[in-house]
């Protein structure tokens, strides 16, 4: 059994004790999604706000309760998309969902984790959550605030 200091570690365990972007945003004008892990217990809700202008995420908040690994990887990846642009978000998704994989039934992802088309991104601090995969029964922990961002992006927009 790979060793716990794997799974939590030292940025881990800051982002779930000091999460950032907690909290919600007024909807509309922002989207959001909930997301909901069974398995574990996980609920996060995500809140974006779009500029439809410069086509970047101006603000997310996130929200919700569950474990160190859900709330740890909400946070780090509201830090991660703030500011960013929709195809960068898009992209990052894609890069930390391929990080995630391995044979999880998940299915959809295409396998085509090198970028392809889409605009160059890197996991940074994200890297961190690289040691989930040895523990597949959390990976859904880890994906999860990512599967609820995908869903608010693809959430109706609000008139403005
Ligand atoms: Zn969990």
């Amino acid at each position: 059994m790979p060793g716990l200091e794997d799974l939590y570690r030292e940025i881990i365990l800051d982002h779930y004790r000091t999460p950032r972007n907690r909290g919600e945003l007024p909807v509309p004008p922002a989207r959001h999604a909930e997301g909901h892990n069974p398995l574990c217990g996980d609920e996060i809700t995500v809140y974006l706000d779009v500029d439809d202008a410069s086509g970047t995420v101006a603000d997310v908040k996130v929200s919700g309760q569950g474990c160190s690994i859900s709330q740890s990887s909400a946070s780090m990846m509201s830090q991660a998309v703030k500011g960013k642009s929709v195809p960068e978000v898009k992209a990052l998704v894609r890069k930390f969902k391929g990080m995630m994989s391995i044979e999880t039934a998940d299915g959809a992802d295409d396998g085509d984790d090198s970028a392809g088309d889409g605009p160059e991104v890197t996991l940074g601090d994200l890297e961190a959550l690289q040691g989930v995969v040895k523990f597949p029964v959390r990976i859904k922990c880890a994906t999860l605030a990512w599967n609820t961002l995908t869903e608010a992006l693809d959430a109706p927009a609000s008139d403005s």
